[in-house]
């Protein structure tokens, strides 16, 4: 009885032995610390003395790489800031400090258009149509009545939701070209001001939002739809500020004063010049900065 209770007792403990053997061996293998209580009769294997914690994700790691050569990253849809800066391939032109060349893609309306990012001469939207409702005479059935499709159909949108709650705004200017950013407006106030105040408020040639064919201005009815720094404080002003993230768009000089430009968008506060950026970024630029985030704060675009 003794003697098979030794003999299956040794037997036990040369199978724990191996167990143990097979385990440090596996943990050396594999980088999992495993706790040994039997380190007394069991001589540890050096590899696993080798084995340190930091070694285990690189291990673990080699592990997970496909073999079969296949990119372990999936395609990312492309974040707003890189389509808001998707025609950074354009190329300056040292002698006018234009960009030469412009990609806009049909879906890129997120992008930034400001003193530092300027279009091309020749950009021009190809998807613009007539917004319904212009204050008439501003425009006169022309370009400056046009938006791209996208934004002429959210702030139609916007305009009948208004409407409902008896607030009347409409669109005084939407698209302007470079040439009339130049020859009706930049060029006159420099003339009229000189070129620092010119630049406060006006946008030089090919910098203004309004070339993107998705900003615009917007007035009231208690002000006659004039452009006013007071448009902030109407009934429709409020309205607009608080409601045009629903429809996509983002009021867009919120770090000026009516006297100071802002430091980051470089222009007075205009109340009226709202950018359509759409629903997503608008609203979640809403709910970050309550109407009070610059589009470049939002890009993390500071220079
Ligand atoms: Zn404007």
């Amino acid at each position: 009885m003794a003697r098979y209770n030794k003999k299956k007792s040794s037997g036990s403990l040369g199978a724990v032995a191996l167990i143990v053997l097979a385990a440090m061996v596996l943990s050396s293998v594999i980088g999992v610390a495993m706790g040994n209580t039997e380190t007394g009769k069991t001589p540890a294997p050096a590899p696993s003395n080798t084995v340190t914690p930091s070694d285990v994700p690189s291990g673990n790691n080699g592990e997970t790489v496909p073999q079969n050569g296949a990119d372990p990253e999936p395609a990312k849809e492309p974040t707003a800031k890189e389509k808001a800066l998707s025609r950074q391939d354009f190329t300056i032109d040292p002698a006018t400090g234009m960009a030469k060349e412009i990609k806009i893609v049909d879906d890129n309306y997120t992008i930034l258009v400001n003193r530092t990012h300027p279009l091309a001469q020749s950009y021009k939207p190809d998807d613009m149509v007539t917004v319904k409702y212009v204050v008439s005479g501003v425009g006169k059935k022309g370009e400056t009545d046009q938006l791209r499709k996208v934004a002429a159909e959210a702030f139609e949108k916007m305009v009948e939701a208004a409407a409902e709650q008896e607030i009347n705004i409409k669109m005084r200017t939407g698209f302007r070209s470079y040439e009339y950013q130049k020859d009706r407006l930049y060029d006159p106030e420099v003339k009229n001001k000189g070129q620092a105040e010119a630049d406060k408020a006006t946008a030089r040639p090919g910098h203004s939002e309004h070339q993107t064919g998705l900003a615009l201005d917007v007035g009231g009815e208690s002000q006659k739809y004039a452009l006013s720094y007071e448009f902030g404080d109407t009934k429709e002003g409020k309205w607009v500020a608080e409601h045009c993230h629903e429809f996509g768009f983002i009021i867009r000089y919120v770090d000026g004063t009516k006297k100071e430009p802002g430091k980051l968008t470089g222009y007075v506060f205009e109340p009226w010049h709202i950018r359509y950026v759409g629903v997503d970024v608008a609203t979640e630029m809403y709910e970050l900065g309550g109407g009070k985030l610059t589009y470049e704060e939002y890009l993390g675009i500071l220079d």
